[in-house]
């Protein structure tokens, strides 16, 4: 295996903490990296070299769902999202987009055991745009991928008179309402992704009084002291406005004026089934309101349960490859495993097995994701062979919101039975697949195929079916089923 390829895949970098800490901790602050809102959580740090932020390109593939590909005769980087073909050459200043020549301000750079690749430049070639606040050390970052739906930039703090606006017609529009001998907050804008929803308002003292109802299932958010926007209030008919859903809970927003005396902004979330809600805490400086949406499965009785295996990898997409095996596949460790767990929990009376591949296909990230959540799975299983060095070993198991932790624990602890590897843990990090889903979703990484002891055991059909076993325990476990 080409240690290269073994940098670049998708599933190693967690263990490139403790080398990068090191590198990364001189005298930087830590940088935070916010996406349309959200915290990206790198595993590895991110750090300013001469003003520019430089990150592992675990960033880049994660936070802008980019695919990266790495040619080791060039030391070329290759980071392709949509039609957009970036590449990278390692120690050169020079870069190419689409086969047009570019000058980097610095050049990406190999250091221990990662890429790292200045972000800015990468950001903007998909469309981000950028804003350092100094006093949060943080990078707000705003794809604009969806045009119709106009995003994000967190809104600057009020106090600041210059605003890096694309729209330029927000500005204009919450200004004429803002009465001036009220405090009043405006809302402008109320949206959803496939996992939260937010409303921007142009405060960051905005907090919402939050009502969960039954019959129908309804989440209704109250924003005190606070007005209509005049592009949503112009979309208010009679009394409410409506607004369509990407999140696949929710089937319509309503929003209205619910009150001027004192000034409610009331926004109600219709639900295609019970759900809860998380706020999410907002950064320094943030003026929106966003929250998580997700489903329980656990306390609610069901006759059948539908669990999704995500078999990682496939095709093209090789994953990484056992040092020990002859070049045998992550892929083919993982197709393996899938089909032994999914053979036995199809023998369950309760249970709905559906796979997101089941021969040697390729699936895109996304397409896993809409799988699970289009089937309205309750469970979501991805399985994984790491890699790193020779020496790495282990099991470890990922989440990553909040209701998939209790689900990434019973996994973990029953895969750590079956595999007599170290114990990892379970960690938390922002993989696409347990990310996008709805349903409680874990990925777990049995152990290092890097590592030869662990490869020998993993390809073993003794090996595989123990873990089988005993993760159908677990998943039981999760379920209360008998
Ligand atoms: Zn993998």
């Amino acid at each position: 295996m080409k240690l290269w390829k073994v940098l670049l895949s998708v599933c190693l970098f967690s263990l490139l903490l403790p080398t990068l800490s090191a590198l990364g901790a001189t005298a930087n602050p830590t940088i935070h990296l916010v996406l349309n809102g959200v915290e990206l959580k790198p595993l590895v740090q991110p750090r300013f070299v001469n003003d520019y932020t430089i990150v592992p390109i675990r960033v880049i593939s994660e936070g802008l769902g980019a695919k990266i590909g790495f040619d080791q005769k060039q030391q070329k980087v290759t980071i392709t999202k949509d039609k957009t073909k970036i590449e990278l050459f390692i120690n050169k200043k020079e870069a190419l987009v689409n086969g047009e020549k570019k000058q980097l301000d610095l050049t990406p750079v190999l250091e221990k055991d990662t890429t790292l690749v200045p972000l800015r430049f990468v950001g903007e070639q998909f469309n981000v745009k950028f804003r350092y606040d100094p006093d949060t050390t943080t990078v707000l970052m705003d794809s604009k991928e969806e045009d119709k739906n106009p995003t994000p930039t967190p809104p600057p703090k009020p106090e600041k008179p210059t605003k890096p606006d694309e729209n330029g017609s927000t500005d204009k529009e919450t200004k004429p309402d803002k009465k001036p001998d009220t405090n009043n907050l405006t809302v402008s804008q109320i949206e959803t992704t496939e996992t939260s929803f937010a409303i921007k308002t142009d405060s960051d003292q905005s907090k919402p009084k939050v009502m969960e109802l039954q019959n129908p299932h309804r989440l209704v958010f109250d924003i005190e002291n606070a007005v209509l926007g005049k592009e949503l209030l112009t979309k208010v008919e009679k009394t409410e406005g409506k607004i369509d859903s990407k999140h696949p809970l929710i089937s319509q927003i309503r929003y209205s004026q619910f009150s001027n005396d004192p000034a409610t902004v009331r926004v109600t979330l219709d639900l295609t089934a019970t759900a809860k809600y998380r706020l999410i805490p907002s950064v320094k400086g943030s003026t929106e309101i966003r929250a998580e949406i997700y489903t329980t499965t656990i306390g609610e009785k069901k006759d059948k349960y539908i669990i999704v295996l995500d078999a990682g990898h496939g095709a093209h997409d090789p994953g990484a490859s056992a040092t020990s095996a002859n070049g045998r596949t992550e892929k083919e460790f993982t197709l393996a495993m899938v089909k032994k767990l999914g053979a036995l929990l199809e023998k369950e009376a309760k249970l709905q097995v559906l796979y997101t591949r089941s021969d040697d296909t390729f699936v895109e990230l996304d397409d896993r994701v809409s799988f699970a959540n289009n089937y309205g799975a309750d469970l979501f299983l991805s399985i994984h062979g790491n890699s790193f060095t020779s020496k790495s070993r282990g099991t470890e198991t990922y989440y990553y919101n909040p209701n998939s932790l209790d689900f990434a624990s019973v996994i973990h602890q029953y895969a750590v039975d079956a595999t007599g590897f170290i114990d990892r843990k379970v960690q938390k990090s922002g993989f696409r697949v347990i990310k996008g889903t709805t349903m409680p979703a874990a990925l777990l990484e049995v152990g290092f195929l890097s590592n030869k002891e662990e490869a020998d055991m993993m390809y073993q059909e003794v090996f595989q079916n123990k873990l089988a076993n005993s993760l159908v325990k677990g998943i039981k476990e999760y379920l209360n089923l008998k």
